[in-house]
């Protein structure tokens, strides 16, 4: 526990004390008492023995142990101390001041020092094991709290591969049923026909077959893709990379493939970066990928580089639809795909932008979103500088 949060322990201790049980009470009152209980004393000893001083200062240890069981140590020490001079005032000085002549008077004096010294040990003592009594069960506290928070992500952790599953052996039977369904229709029209079919009717059913192959083998790729990003299994291979270069590569490569307009704007020094080539080549294509795929055929995509204090800055902008304020987050979440997407015929699995945040979070680097409804989506990767 640090210096502060003791502070803080004992700030809210003294605070949660009733107040009549704060030290300046106590003070106040062992003034209070010294006088009342050495009035008493004297009151005794002149009863009993006619003006002679006998038991000095015994009745003075009762303000002493009263204070200390309710005040505590600093209290009671004032109290020996207002004793003692209580003490060497009224019985050894004989009411005519203080006296310290002889050492004998100081030996007057060393019983009720003495005890009272004793008592305020004995109550230092309990103080201090009360006092880690409160520091133990202020750790034990924070470890509960910790305890709670790492449950919470472990449960969450939990329910996100449960919902991972779901999702991916959902995604998995869909494909396989339409495998299935057109293997057993072939089947059956070869059944009828007497072991000959129309061959028109053989290619669409190899096709769809064909199709939905390469629908669940993309599947598995990018599963298998997910799973050995997250358990760390995939091993980055860095090296020292201009990503100007490398962005040049990908529009140019995505033009060639996509037929569409797509603008690359580089900033004049090159940009160097320590990445996975392969891994950070990926990120791009999947970004750019989706900025033609959720944008209208004429529109230009565009991506720029920046370089931004000791980071590197890439944007992919179109102008789509746009993402919802509330999806931004959640697109980059497993098989997350936004209802728009859902309903369009624009195919997709939902793994890309997961896949590409786990490859930039293993890099240092951030992903992010900004969007407006009807203007488009800009997506960003910042990357450190080499
Ligand atoms: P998908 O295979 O569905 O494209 P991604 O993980 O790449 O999977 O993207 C997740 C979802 O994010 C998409 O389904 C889509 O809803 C949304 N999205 C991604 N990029 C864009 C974009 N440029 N414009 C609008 N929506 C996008």
């Amino acid at each position: 526990m640090t210096f502060e949060q003791r502070a803080e322990l004992r700030r809210n201790f003294t605070a949660s004390l009733p107040l009549w049980r704060h030290p300046l009470i106590g003070y106040l009152l062992s003034i209070l008492l010294v006088g009342l209980f050495g009035w008493g004393q004297q009151a005794l000893d002149g009863w009993i023995g006619g003006g002679g001083i006998y038991f000095a200062g015994s009745l003075l240890l009762l303000p002493v142990l009263f204070i200390a069981t309710f005040w505590g140590t600093m209290p009671s020490l004032f109290t020996v101390l207002l004793g003692a001079l209580y003490i060497d005032y009224f019985f050894i000085g004989y009411n005519q001041g203080i006296s310290w002549q002889h050492w004998e008077d100081g030996l007057r004096i060393l019983p009720f020092f003495i005890s009272g010294i004793t008592i305020a040990i004995i109550t230092a003592q309990r103080e201090r094991a009360r006092w880690q009594t409160l520091i133990a069960e202020q750790e034990l506290k924070e470890y509960a709290a910790e305890l709670e928070v790492s449950n919470q992500k472990l449960e969450d952790a939990n329910q996100t591969k449960d919902r991972f599953l779901s999702i991916a052996s959902h995604e998995l039977k869909t494909p396989i049923t339409t495998i299935r369904g057109q293997a057993q229709l072939a089947l059956r029209r070869l059944a009828k026909q007497d072991g000959e079919m129309n061959v028109s009717d053989m290619h669409t059913a190899l096709e769809r077959i064909n199709e939905q192959t390469v629908r669940l083998t993309t599947l598995i790729e990018e599963l298998l893709d997910v799973s050995s990003l997250r358990t760390g299994k995939t091993a980055l291979n860095k090296r020292k990379l201009n990503i100007n270069e490398l962005c040049q590569q990908v529009v140019d490569d995505q033009k060639l493939l996509t037929g569409r307009h797509i603008e690359l704007k580089l900033p004049p020094k090159e940009v160097m970066v320590s990445v996975d080539r392969d891994r950070i080549e990926q990120v791009l294509i999947n970004l750019v990928g989706n900025a033609v795929k959720y944008s209208p055929e004429g529109s230009v995509v565009q991506i720029c580089v920046e370089r931004k204090w000791r980071k590197a800055l890439i944007h992919v902008r179109d102008h789509g639809k746009g993402i919802a304020p509330d999806q931004l987050e959640k697109v980059f979440d497993t098989f997350y795909r936004t209802p728009d997407a859902e309903a369009s015929t624009k195919k997709g699995l939902g793994l890309g932008l997961s896949i590409s945040k786990e490859i930039i979070e293993r890099h240092e680097g951030r992903i992010w979103c900004e969007s407006q409804l009807g203007q488009g989506s800009e997506f960003f990767v910042e990357l450190p500088l080499k």
